[in-house]
């Protein structure tokens, strides 16, 4: 596999900014290369274009080496780089399964990219097969998602796995939602594929949605593909030091985590006993999928009422659906008590 040859051509060649952090690594006494003002310290420093620091604690709650990380601003960046990294407008496509999250479609759009989609079965499942078969010589990238959003449900592993030993591009699996899931992270096997890019986040499980803080776990070569192209300091302090403060408290995500599992249960066992439920699908996620007697005017009802659930009436397979995110036991409480005299 030829990560190389996958690289858009200009991307190749490009000769990629070099800041003053970039050049002066290391301890210093005194610092007059980045034309900051010397005043309103620590806030008149350029941070660590790399977030090495970062990193080394990331590594050691993930069990992902640092080499093997990049940060983003929130997943988005990471996914809009791989577009501009690998695609070349209106040349190069791109194929993901439908439903899922829509940055990716969105993503292309912005980059001018083909965006093939593949539709899941009746369970929600792909077929590698078929996501094969909508590809071309011209395809770089195959997005998918585990847990998907907004269907909730894990996809078949062995399906990936036979997609990542078959296809000569990159896969990218956007992780999201894998501190709740039952299956583990396919970061394990990470260094057994070169092509492929999981996608996590602090946003979800980590409660640091505020922050904007999303990682990409891939190969070193595919790393320094991101590294090249991002923006020179694309992760600021602000972000870099709360993040540190919450990586020390991965005990209270576990909590958290817990806790919202157990009120997944509650949410779906009552919601399964509403009339108006037609079909709680399962889910691995923090929120469920449910298919209701009347997605709009169900959906209008909780507005009214102040409750803002997501709408996906309009999304391929979800016709008449609502995601619902599991909230607190109260917050939990106040929507099925709404529903209930519906
Ligand atoms: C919420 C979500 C993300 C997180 O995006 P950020 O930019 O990191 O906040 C990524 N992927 C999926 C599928 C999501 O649902």
């Amino acid at each position: 596999m030829d990560i190389q040859k996958l690289l858009r051509e200009n991307i190749r060649q490009l000769h990629p900014y070099s800041c003053a952090r970039d050049e002066f690594k290391g301890e210093a006494s005194v610092y007059l290369d980045a034309n900051e003002n010397p005043y309103n310290a620590p806030y008149n420093r350029y941070p660590d274009p790399l977030q090495w620091e970062v990193k080394e604690q990331i590594s050691k709650v993930k069990n992902v080496p640092a080499e093997n990380i990049f940060l983003g601003n929130g997943s988005d960046e990471p996914i809009d780089l791989l577009f501009r990294a690998f695609c070349e407008p209106r040349l190069d496509n791109v194929v993901a399964i439908e439903p899922t999250y829509g940055m990716y479609k969105v993503s292309a759009a912005i980059n001018d990219v083909e965006y093939r989609k593949v539709l899941l079965d009746e369970n929600f499942q792909f077929s590698a097969e078929k996501l094969l078969a909508a590809t071309n010589l011209y395809t770089k990238i195959i997005w998918l998602c585990s847990p998907n959003n907004p269907t909730g449900n894990s996809l078949d592993r062995n399906e990936i796995v036979k997609l990542l030993n078959s296809f000569e591009g990159i896969v990218v699996l956007d992780e999201a939602y894998i501190d709740f899931a039952t299956d583990g992270s396919f970061s394990e096997q990470l260094s057994k594929y070169p092509n492929l890019v999981i996608l996590q986040t602090f946003s979800k499980a980590w409660g640091n949605a505020a922050i904007r803080l999303g990682m990409a776990f891939a190969s070193l070569e595919i790393i320094a593909i991101l590294n090249k192209i991002k923006y020179p300091y694309n992760i600021n302090i602000l972000t870099q030091k709360h993040i540190l403060t919450s990586l020390k408290n991965a005990n209270q995500v576990k909590t958290w985590v817990k806790t919202i599992l157990t009120e997944r249960t509650v949410l779906i066992d009552s919601l399964q006993k509403l009339s108006l439920v037609q079909h709680v699908y399962a889910t691995d996620a923090n929120f469920v999928l449910v298919k209701v007697a009347n997605a709009n005017a169900t959906y209008q009802y909780l507005v009214d009422k102040s409750i803002i659930v997501r709408n996906r009436n309009t999304v391929t397979l979800c016709n008449d659906c609502l995601r619902i995110t599991v909230g607190t036991p109260e917050e939990n409480k106040t929507l099925l008590e709404e529903l209930k005299k519906l």
